[in-house]
């Protein structure tokens, strides 16, 4: 038996059936205030690093060993492609939160989550990198309750952000993005290395605790939303400055690229023999992408739609850097 088989069986002996159809949930009602809170795993199948704190944090809500007195729905989201240790089987998941998201594995789930996120006033959703990162990170639009929870939960120290919802790409939508046009908390926190480890467990015990006990905070005094964050550090807010678009199949980067890596302008990511890439400015390297490569060097296809990207500090913070009015 897998190891994700093990969490998924483990889940669904616990699971408590909420008002929702889609079975891989868990809904837990305190009774006690009315702010729902959402904890999504596994919209990226391979992404399954996340699944023993999911499943350990229902177990001890099902069996009252922990206690929360608002609402809370865990959702696994492609756990078939879990099992099949795949990103996705159709259709990427996290791109069709979508009126019309069409008839694959993945846009009927889709039709299935989203009541779920419907309910979200706040959605946490776990993901995890391709490759190692020296630090975990949210990565979202900016928006102050957004800042605020983030900041509170402290879940990472980094925030790769952008101005407030500013751009969407055409007929794909995600989750977390799906709940911010609900003008609701939506969250992306990426863990670390993808696959089973000890770093992404703990990671996601604790920023799954910590939601859990300043919801409650809040959900009895709205004003303790701020005053949680106020009182953690300030986030580490960097913003995208450079994409690289995998143009050539045969682009190639040199070996042993990691997230958040610091890179200097000039500095040549290219691997030898292939067509140059170099850093057009300093920062860290953010999604470095090694797709399969065939004997001729030319990637599998299809390749990603970008190499890799470079993020740099934002010069401000946020507030005084865009119009916030609005989130
Ligand atoms: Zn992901």
């Amino acid at each position: 038996m897998s190891d994700v088989q093990h969490w998924l069986d483990r889940f669904d002996a616990v699971r408590q059936a909420g008002p929702f159809a889609y079975p891989r949930h868990h809904h837990h009602d305190g009774g006690q205030h009315d702010l729902h809170l959402v904890v999504g795993a596994v919209v990226h199948g391979d992404e399954y690093g996340s699944l023993p704190a999911v499943v350990q944090a229902v177990e001890a809500l099902s069996r009252g060993e922990r206690a929360f007195g608002g609402k809370v729905t865990f959702f696994l989201g492609n756990p078939e492609a879990s099992l099949a240790d795949r990103r996705f089987l159709e259709a990427d998941l996290n791109r069709v939160f979508v009126e019309d998201p069409g008839d694959s594995h993945e846009g009927r789930r889709s039709a299935l989550l989203r009541p779920i996120l419907d309910a979200a006033d706040v959605f946490l959703d776990l993901h995890q990198t391709i490759l190692d990162t020296d630090r975990p990170f949210y990565i979202f639009p900016f928006g102050i309750a957004g800042w605020h929870w983030a900041r509170a939960i402290a879940g990472a120290t980094a925030w790769v952000t952008r101005a407030p919802d500013q751009s969407f790409s055409p007929g794909t939508c995600c989750a977390d993005e799906y709940v911010r046009l609900r003008e609701r908390v939506g969250m992306t926190l990426e863990l670390g290395e993808k696959g089973f480890n000890d770093v992404a467990a703990e990671r996601a015990a604790t920023a799954i605790d910590r939601l859990l006990t300043l919801a409650d905070e809040v959900g009895r005094d709205g004003a303790a939303l701020e005053r949680a964050a106020q009182a953690k550090p300030e986030l580490e807010f960097v913003e995208t400055r450079w994409r690289c678009t995998f143009d050539d199949p045969h682009m190639r980067l040199r070996d042993g690229l990691v997230n958040f890596q610091p890179v200097a302008q000039g500095e040549v990511l290219s691997a030898p023999s292939t067509p140059e890439i170099t850093a057009p400015c300093d920062g860290f390297l953010l999604f470095p992408k090694y797709p399969g490569y065939q004997a001729d060097g030319s990637a599998i296809e299809p390749r990603p739609g970008e190499i890799v990207r470079i993020v740099a500090p934002l010069a401000q913070h946020p507030l005084d850097l865009w119009d916030v009015s609005g989130s």
